[in-house]
């Protein structure tokens, strides 16, 4: 049986898996990277000790076919190298393909964590079916990825889809890309946090007693889920600014449907309304009836679950 390598780089954690050809995990495990404290040669250590106990543990050697990474930032994926990382501190023009490839003998595919994450996701997740999708990861920042015409969309360059770096708000707060009012200032985790600890202090309705420094991204989706009025209006903003995103891709591209995932993406029922209400009223080239946005089906398992056609 033919079996491939998943590994998902992240600041806070490395997820991986073995995955059949169908998309299916059928190992995983992860293991904390703490970029601001470990040096990428001893994360990089650590992956290729792990993962060999992964091929071992399942006696799948032979098996494997190839290992799929993914990683947040700008990288090469042609070369395999992480040329710079805002969430990987220290992270310049790493050769973490060739380098993962030697140390296990095996070929070595990379990505944008968003676009394997997309991969996932159309392959055996909630974009099954479709050829024309886009993938949107809210997260510490906010990723995406592209298929067109059933082939993932690079671009001339490599880099392409930073539907994060959408302008929604031309006046809007500064983005850490240099620009103001992208996607990623209103709709990552970061910005929920931020838009929650600023109602906060202009005294709206909250259920909320705790310090400001502890409401943070996770606290407000619990909040959220008890009705509290403030954290639901943090995700109505935030819908608001996707469904603002997404009609400006949908029209551009005529798309069939969005997947959106990412740790943030756990409270897209809360973003919901506002961001449907939003697209509907805008999009111009599709039926907003027609088109499915959903959320992510596989959750942490999408980019392992996009090993296998990153290999096609
Ligand atoms: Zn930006």
């Amino acid at each position: 049986m033919t079996v491939y390598l998943g590994l998902d780089i992240g600041g806070t954690s490395a997820k991986f898996g073995l995955v059949d050809e169908s998309g299916t995990v059928i190992d995983r495990n992860r293991f904390p990277v703490k970029a601001h404290q470990r040096g990428a040669d001893d994360i990089i250590d650590e992956a290729i000790e792990q993962l060999g106990s992964m091929i071992t543990r399942n006696d799948a050697g032979s098996d494997v076919a190839g290992l799929a990474i993914g990683a947040a930032g700008w990288i090469l994926p042609g070369q395999g190298v992480v040329v710079a990382a805002p969430n990987l501190p220290g992270w310049n023009h790493v050769a973490l393909g060739p380098r993962l490839s030697k140390a296990l003998d095996l070929p070595v595919k990379m990505e944008n964590d968003a676009n394997l994450f997309t991969l996932g996701e159309w392959l055996c997740g909630a974009g099954q079916g479709l050829n024309y999708l886009a993938g949107v990861t809210l997260g510490t920042g906010v990723g995406g990825g592209l298929i067109l015409d059933g082939r993932l969309y690079n671009g001339p360059f490599g880099t392409s889809a930073e539907v994060g770096h959408m302008v929604v708000e031309p006046n809007g707060r500064k983005c850490k890309c240099g620009s103001y009012g992208c996607l990623e200032t209103l709709a990552s985790a970061t910005a929920m946090t931020i838009t929650g600890r600023e109602l906060l202090e202009q005294g709206h309705a909250t259920s909320y007693a705790g310090r400001i420094e502890d409401l943070t991204s996770k606290v407000l989706f619990d909040l959220a889920d008890q009705d509290d009025p403030l954290a639901l209006e943090v995700f109505n903003r935030a819908g608001k600014a996707l469904g603002i995103a997404l009609t400006s891709i949908f029209n551009l591209l005529g798309l069939e449907g969005a997947v959106i995932g990412g740790g943030a993406g756990a409270a897209f029922k809360h973003m919901y309304e506002s961001m449907f209400d939003e697209f509907s009223k805008r999009v111009f080239v599709v039926d907003p009836q027609k088109v499915r946005i959903v959320q992510s089906a596989l959750r942490d398992d999408a980019p392992l679950a996009g090993a296998p056609a990153l290999f096609r």
